[in-house]
């Protein structure tokens, strides 16, 4: 299946690390001009060096004023990947305000707001567009100790619907990718517990983790026109966890 982004100029939030790093590669060989958004200063000057020809924005998404001095004025921008997140371990009883606020601004608050900006200028320019939102098997199945994490993953998946239902009318489509765990720096967070390790390939029919590629694959599908009819959806590229 052949993807052809040409003439189109995609932006990736969390571009630094991991799945949005790859999603940033995967749209430029597709022909894509991208801007990577992301936190860390050295991370967009690697990935400059790695990639020239990629625009790159460093702004902390939990900040709404900083978001939108970065990127309130950003330009056209027809496919938007809502990729940045963190994850804070707390148990339940232990959650502290501060780990639900910094978790709500960055996971959730921030994909709003960008996802604004993005839409009000397609509908300006008249173009259609498509927005994939990053989300997680844990928006469906509860994993010990991620309260803030998946209470933003659960609240995106409904966000994405909501999303699909008010811009689908400007041929704007929205959807999540739901994946299972990647070894990422932020895949390796929680797997670090042989025994959650276990567990976790035990309920997956497939018996493994997802790589990175997969995540990716599932973005551009879902930013083409090989999608077409697809919007308010998700792909849950799990190996099968959230079937068993
Ligand atoms: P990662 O390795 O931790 O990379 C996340 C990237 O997002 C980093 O470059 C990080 O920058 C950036 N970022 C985080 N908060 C930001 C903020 N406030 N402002 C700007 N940039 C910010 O994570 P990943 O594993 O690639 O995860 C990507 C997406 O997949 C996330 O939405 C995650 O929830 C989802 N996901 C991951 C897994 C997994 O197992 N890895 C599973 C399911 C879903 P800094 O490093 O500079 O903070």
């Amino acid at each position: 299946m052949q993807i052809n982004f040409t003439g189109l100029r995609a932006l990736v939030t969390g571009a630094g690390k991991g799945i949005g790093r790859d999603t940033v590669k995967a749209l430029q060989d597709s022909g894509a001009n991208v801007v990577a958004v992301s936190r860390t200063k050295e991370d967009l000057v690697s990935l400059s060096k790695e990639r020239p020809g990629i625009e790159t924005v460093c702004v902390d998404l939990e900040n709404w004023e900083a978001t939108e001095h970065a990127l309130g004025n950003i330009g056209p921008v027809d496919l938007l990947v809502n990729n940045a997140a963190i994850l804070l371990i707390e148990p339940f009883l232990e959650v502290s305000k501060e780990a639900f606020d910094r978790t709500i601004h960055a996971n959730l608050r921030s994909v709003i707001h960008l996802s604004q900006i993005v839409a009000r200028g397609l509908i300006a320019r008249g173009v259609p567009g498509s927005i994939v939102n990053v989300s997680s098997i844990v928006s469906r199945a509860a994993i010990q100790g991620l309260t803030c994490y998946s209470s933003t993953k659960g609240a995106m998946d409904m966000l994405t619907k909501v999303m699909a239902l008010e811009l689908g009318p400007h041929q704007i489509r929205v959807n999540t990718v739901n994946p299972t765990v990647v070894l990422t720096p932020m895949g390796k967070k929680v797997s670090d517990n042989p025994e959650f390790v276990k567990a976790m390939k035990k309920r997956t029919p497939l018996g493994k983790f997802a790589e990175v590629e997969d995540v990716v694959h599932s973005i551009l599908f879902l930013l083409s026109d090989k999608s077409a009819m697809i919007n308010g959806s998700g792909i849950m590229v799990d190996g099968g966890y959230l079937a068993s």
